[in-house]
């Protein structure tokens, strides 16, 4: 009775990891968790609650969110470079890009804007600021708030306000 394989489930994204791989883990109220990536794991540690109190991951509904992200002067290689990067994330299901944005849409549960932004600036596009960077600082705050009124609640209930108007 020699090699059994131990693995662990990854609690965000749902795939089995191999205990003895394993990478990227961390303990939680004295339980280990595992994980596929950095980027799992950073879902994971923002939120704990939200990723441990519901016990089958797969019927967990995606929480879809979709955003318009802008660049200053989009070179075209780097726009096509982050539509290549982007879809390689966990939970990104579409980046597409346009003249001189990028759509993205991904599952909020496993992957936040931040790190898509991250993504996309090292791919070598430079996100707009003014009213397009108060915007998503908006976007990150709202739907950071979304996952943990989750946690909390336990329901889909959230507030989505559109922001207040800039002066
Ligand atoms: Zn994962």
């Amino acid at each position: 009775m020699t090699g059994k394989i131990l693995t662990s489930r990854d609690p965000v994204c749902g795939m089995d990891i191999t205990v003895a791989d394993s990478r990227y883990s961390t303990s939680h109220r004295g339980l280990v968790f595992h994980f596929c990536s950095a980027q799992c794991l950073a879902r994971f540690t923002r939120h704990p609650a939200l990723y441990t109190r519901a016990q089958r991951t797969a019927d967990i509904r995606p929480i879809t969110k979709k955003h318009k992200l802008q660049f200053v002067l989009p070179d075209a290689e780097a726009l096509r470079r982050a539509g290549d990067r982007l879809p390689a994330m966990m939970g990104v299901t579409v980046a597409q890009p346009g003249d001189d944005h990028l759509l993205v849409e991904y599952d909020l549960r496993q992957a936040s804007l931040e790190q898509i932004e991250a993504e996309a600036e090292a791919s070598g596009l430079i996100l707009k600021g003014g009213l397009h960077g108060w915007r998503r600082a908006w976007w990150r705050f709202t739907e950071e708030n979304e996952l943990d009124n989750l946690a909390d609640a336990g329901n889909g209930a959230c507030c989505n306000r559109p922001p207040p108007r800039l002066r």
